[in-house]
């Protein structure tokens, strides 16, 4: 079966608001759904701060369950 292909949708990594522009360095190609899960889960947040968000998570869970 032939997969369908999805569109894909530019992602601001600095939000347009925040001064981010359309230089490829800022953009991420993501098709539509997992565009609106990035929104959904991190909404407006750059790049940096998604990374950073992540690692405070990922310490989070390693206090409660540290990595054998
Ligand atoms: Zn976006």
């Amino acid at each position: 079966m032939k997969k369908k292909k999805k569109r894909l949708t530019k992602h601001h990594l600095v939000n347009r608001c925040m001064g981010g522009g359309n230089e490829l360095s800022n953009l991420l190609a993501l098709d539509e759904k997992r565009h609106q899960a990035w929104h959904l889960l991190f909404h407006n947040l750059n790049l940096d701060e998604v990374i950073s968000l992540l690692q405070r998570l990922k310490k989070a869970k390693y206090e409660i369950e540290p990595p054998m």
